[in-house]
């Protein structure tokens, strides 16, 4: 428990966190929609500080990091919570519901990372950006140690706290849900869209940052929404890579998998304009492999998550001597 950042107090015990776009009015003893902020005796308490739902070592390109130190393993963690509600979340049962947790205290997290050999600290599998607390403190303790802090996250934080945390994070992948507002409030429960893109061009401003899409068949799979998504990110940067992910029935969405040519479309578009765009979720190897994008060289081979480097002289592209867009560890 520590105290929460980015609150006011409104009257009647009342408090309105400021930490993302949700503004959850918290009454005395009542949570916030991500679980881990608390109302006690009128003051706002991050509750979910220190506490882990889950750690595991994983391979970086599972986040899907395929830009980030390939081949290596990183430590992974997650918080209880999600600020958002997607009806197709892979993982409600610790995203959108208590779940059990243990005390992980910052100091603790980053002893563990550096036993297990870890390059770094993925905060990953719910929503990060509602840890806030917590990220600032391990996240500090981590850089000091040389560790890398990775966020795996929706995206979805105001622009201050964003700001605030950014100075300590050394890559993202961000989730662009969809390009519509209305896809945002109708199928994730929350008016996220524009904080996400924000977050994505400050985000990219200040490190490595890869963009994830998940493709729903009816709902956010149109040539033009893929063409919007597309010009939105080469806008950014046209090196950001871009992952479109397969779609599987989960929690409450029953519309069937995302079919394979879907996918191939859309990378086809995202092809025409971005460096770097994979397929993941489908067993597509082709689109899983890194090209140089200047004389389509391979750089990276890679096996499910498994990453081998194949057409690198160091860290240029062996033909055409290319710097390659890759954060490598120290
Ligand atoms: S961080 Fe949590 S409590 Fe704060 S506004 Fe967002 S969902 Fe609500």
């Amino acid at each position: 428990m520590a105290k929460a950042a980015y609150w006011e107090s409104i009257g009647d015990g009342r408090v309105r966190c400021g930490l993302c776009p949700q503004a959850c009015v918290i009454p005395e003893g009542g949570h916030g929609i991500c679980l881990g902020r608390v109302n006690r005796g009128g003051e706002l308490e991050a509750e979910n500080f220190g506490r882990c739902v889950s750690i595991a070592m994983d391979p970086v390109e599972k986040k899907p990091l395929y830009h980030v130190c390939p081949g290596q393993q990183v430590l992974s963690v997650a918080a209880n919570g999600c600020n958002l509600r997607c009806d197709f979340c892979q993982n409600w049962t610790i995203a959108q519901q208590p779940a059990r947790t243990s005390l992980v205290p910052p100091s603790e997290l980053v002893r563990i990372a550096t036993d297990a050999g870890s390059f770094g600290i993925a905060y990953t599998y719910t929503e990060p950006l509602v840890w806030f607390e917590y990220l600032l403190e391990a996240g500090a303790l981590a850089r000091e140690k040389g560790l890398m802090n990775i966020l795996v996250t929706n995206g979805m934080v105001n622009e201050e706290p964003l700001r605030e945390l950014l100075p300590l994070v050394g890559a993202m992948n961000i989730d662009l849900k969809s390009m519509r507002g209305e896809f945002y409030r109708e199928y994730c429960h929350g008016d996220g869209l524009d904080a996400v893109m924000r977050t994505i061009r400050l985000a990219a401003a200040a490190c490595h940052v890869e963009v994830t899409n998940l493709l729903i068949p009816g709902l956010n799979d149109s040539e033009d929404e893929v063409r919007a998504l597309v010009g939105f990110i080469a806008d950014v940067d046209v090196r950001i890579p871009l992952h479109f992910t397969r779609y599987h029935p989960q929690h409450k969405m029953t519309i069937p998998a995302t079919p394979l040519p879907t996918l191939g479309t859309a990378a086809d578009i995202a092809a025409e304009k971005l460096y770097y765009v994979y397929v993941g979720n489908a067993g597509h190897q082709e689109r899983s492999d890194t090209r140089c994008p200047v004389c389509s060289n391979l750089l990276v081979r890679r096996t499910g998550f498994e990453a081998a480097l194949v057409g690198l002289s160091g860290h240029h592209c062996a033909r055409c001597g290319r710097v390659a867009d890759i954060v490598w560890c120290a």
